[in-house]
């Protein structure tokens, strides 16, 4: 059983560092792993490698930085040799950002038959280049594992076969569980002279708040105020940091009172300062689910979530509205108020990747025609 498994982004690579421990583990199983390069940025991709143990990928595919449309030019031009070489019985991608559909519209093309880590979530807000991507990767592959219930739902509901679908839980939670101790040790929050639970974590990348002026505006008003009740920790995002260069705002944050910048964390530094935050702030879909399992106060400054376990059986709440005011009402009574109690959606439990492997070794290896 040949395995050839595709990453990009930073989130990616915890995802994948678990699905590689696990097959890895398993003797019949040989995996190929792909890095096409979408984030090239060292603080989004290179130090992670080393903190996940990831080995070096056994292709690096380099695409330039680009808009969406040539980057994914790239991806597929790039990776339609190495799955020819290769020949694997399945190609595995992750998530819902541009390598994930790129990568399965290959193997697609090829007769590889695509499973697909992290399916069926479903933001509904078609603006979102992610949701684009959610949507036309679960239609092209062959077996959709899911981390929620919502997902299933949704994958029904759109004609997805029942038998392709299957509820295995969280890779992301995998890693979670499986860096947790080393984070724990490493103690950033300590490094840097925090207080547990009396800083707010900061995370904003999502082009609907970080690409326009207005919405960066809104960004620095929200750290300003928050910072009046608690250090606002803030490790900043390339994209982000280049909106406000580009705005003229970044010194106006430099300059802001109480904000601790930062720059983008290693998985295992960011993973200490989200266990021990009073709240975090963000527009993140991973740490939605972090700050859910380690029971951990979320505000997500969104109007949607393709994520409703974190609310329904987690500690998130959207903020639809980028309103201070709100905001800091919120935070007040989080403080006040314990938002739930240990609740953590079902199968996130560290086992999610064990489960995957299951799979491919029950599945047969005739490829699709
Ligand atoms: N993360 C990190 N360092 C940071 C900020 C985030 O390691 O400075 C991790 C975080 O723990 C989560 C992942 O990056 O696992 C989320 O990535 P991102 O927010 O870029 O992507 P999304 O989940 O929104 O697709």
């Amino acid at each position: 059983m040949k395995l050839l498994l595709v990453v990009g982004t930073r989130p990616n690579l915890m995802k994948a560092s678990a699905l590689l421990r696990a097959f890895r583990a398993e003797p019949a199983i040989g995996t190929v792993l792909v890095h096409t390069g979408q984030h090239y940025d060292d603080s989004l991709s290179g130090q992670f490698f080393t903190q996940l143990g990831l080995s070096a990928p056994d292709y690096a595919l380099n695409v330039s930085p680009g808009s969406i449309t040539q980057q994914t030019v790239s991806i597929m031009a790039r990776l339609e040799p190495v799955l020819l070489a290769e020949q694997p019985d399945w190609v595995v991608v992750i998530g819902d950002v541009t390598s994930t559909l790129s990568a399965a519209r290959v193997a697609n093309q090829l007769r590889i038959r695509v499973a697909h880590v992290e399916a069926g979530l479903r933001s509904f807000d078609h603006t979102m280049p992610e949701e684009t991507n959610r949507v036309l990767t679960d239609e092209l592959a062959d077996v959709l594992f899911v981390t929620e219930q919502s997902g299933i739902d949704n994958l029904l509901h759109e004609g997805i076969p029942p038998e392709k679908i299957q509820f295995v839980g969280n890779v992301l939670i995998d890693a979670l569980v499986h860096c947790r101790p080393k984070a724990n040790r490493l103690n950033t929050v300590g490094a840097l002279g925090l207080i547990p639970k009396q800083y707010a974590l900061m995370t904003m990348h999502r082009p609907a708040n970080v690409d326009t002026k207005v919405g960066l505006q809104a960004v620095l008003h929200i750290a300003e105020t928050t910072a009046r009740q608690l250090t606002v920790v803030l490790p900043l995002h390339p994209r982000t940091r280049a909106g406000l260069v580009r705005f003229g705002l970044f010194d106006t944050l430099t300059q802001l009172k109480n904000v601790r910048l930062l720059e983008p964390q290693g998985y295992l530094e960011f993973l200490n300062l989200l266990e021990h935050a009073a709240v975090v702030l963000t527009d993140s879909g991973g740490v939605q689910e972090e700050t859910t399992f380690l029971n951990v106060p979320c505000l997500t400054l969104r109007t949607t979530t393709e994520r409703p376990a974190t609310i329904t059986h987690g500690t998130n709440q959207l903020i639809p509205s980028l309103d201070p005011v709100i905001i800091q009402e919120k935070i007040t009574e989080i403080r006040v108020v314990r938002v739930r109690p240990d609740a953590t959606p079902p199968l996130w439990d560290g086992r999610a990747a064990e489960r995957i492997r299951g799979f491919f070794l029950n599945s047969d290896t005739t490829k699709t025609e």
